[in-house]
């Protein structure tokens, strides 16, 4: 995982990804998780994202991609997943809980995520497209809400974007190359 390769990305991304990949087991291990969701997701022709959120080393809310599914353009896996995680503590506050998620997180997820209260975020891929954490658009860093949220990303990086690069090929393969170009 120190090997981070972005092919289809500026080389300031892949030095961004290098800086901020993390040799935690613990990160690996619930990445690991949030792969096994995107997996899930990729299984129902899901744009392959996944999320899980984990308090105290014990998972608590995991979620997958499923706008297609409940056509609902909010239910990305880290709204499912914060929702979950909130069912479980019978609490809407996450406070000290770590959100591991396959791709880094958007916009709106991130805002969600500050408003959940969520200590920390860790993702896979960087999204240069459309993240929310930096790469794009900056959510976090210096939130109105002055919540200080730990970000660290490029954690299973080549995973987690080779599963959404297979799903893309995949679905241009089903489709005759019109396939969705990355909505979700
Ligand atoms: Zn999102």
């Amino acid at each position: 995982m120190n090997n981070v390769k972005i092919k289809d990305d500026s080389s300031t991304l892949s030095s961004l990804v290098s800086r901020l990949s993390s040799d935690n087991p613990d990160d690996v291990k619930f990445m690991r998780m949030a792969l096994r969701q995107a997996q899930i997701a990729f299984d129902m022709k899901e744009i392959p994202i996944g999320c899980v959120i984990v308090k105290d080393g014990v998972v608590i809310g995991k979620g997958y991609n499923q706008v297609e599914q409940l056509k609902d353009a909010t239910a990305h896996a880290e709204i499912i997943a914060i929702g979950t995680a909130a069912s479980t503590l019978d609490n809407w506050r996450l406070d000290g809980c770590t959100l591991y998620v396959t791709l880094e997180p958007c916009p709106m997820c991130a805002g969600a995520i500050l408003n959940s209260r969520v200590s920390r975020i860790v993702y896979g891929s960087p999204d240069s497209r459309f993240g929310g954490c930096g790469t794009t658009i900056d959510v976090i860093t210096g939130n109105a809400l002055k919540r200080a949220v730990e970000v660290s990303g490029g954690v299973l990086a080549d995973e987690c974007l080779g599963l959404l690069k297979g799903f893309f090929q995949q679905m241009r393969l089903e489709k005759g190359d019109s396939g969705n170009k990355g909505d979700r």
